[in-house]
């Protein structure tokens, strides 16, 4: 059993389509352990992406993700980490496969309605960066 960190982005909370993304991770065998919605902070925003700072999307992305409300989620199931990945699909939605959320939901490159751990480590980390043990349930 393994546990990914997800987010549900601005551009998905606006629209409304917090339960139409969860039931997606849901169905496809990965369970909610913990879950909040909050605003991020500039501070949390950058430091999060950090890993992102050069590049030329930096400042739209940390922009993005300040614009509106976000869901943070720790996700459980076998391969949970791998699976999530593939709910998801690609993160331009044009290139992402019919049925998963990206194709489904997302406007752009940018505004690409989830994000998900890429690694065993990374997703360690991302939990770790959002959530006590015991809100984790
Ligand atoms: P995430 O880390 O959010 O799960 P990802 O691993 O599929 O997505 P990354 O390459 O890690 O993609 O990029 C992080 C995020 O930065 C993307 O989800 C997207 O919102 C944004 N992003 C990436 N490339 C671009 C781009 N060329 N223009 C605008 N935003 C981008
Ligand atoms: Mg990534």
């Amino acid at each position: 059993i393994e546990r990914t960190f997800s987010i549900i982005k601005p551009d998905a909370t606006e629209r409304n389509l917090t339960g139409k993304i969860i039931d997606k991770f849901e169905s496809n065998g990965l369970r909610v352990v913990a879950s909040k919605r909050v605003k991020l902070t500039r501070d949390q925003a950058e430091g999060f992406y950090a890993v992102h700072k050069e590049r030329p999307f930096f400042g739209e992305l940390v922009e993005m993700m300040l614009s509106g409300p976000v869901v943070l989620q720790v996700l459980e199931g076998e391969n949970a980490i791998a699976k999530n990945r593939e709910i998801m699909g690609a993160t331009n939605p044009a290139n992402a496969e019919a049925g998963t959320i990206r194709k489904e939901f997302a406007k752009s490159m940018g505004e690409n309605s989830v994000h998900g751990s890429d690694a065993p480590e990374t997703a360690a980390q991302e939990i770790k960066y959002f959530f006590k043990d015991e809100e984790i349930v």
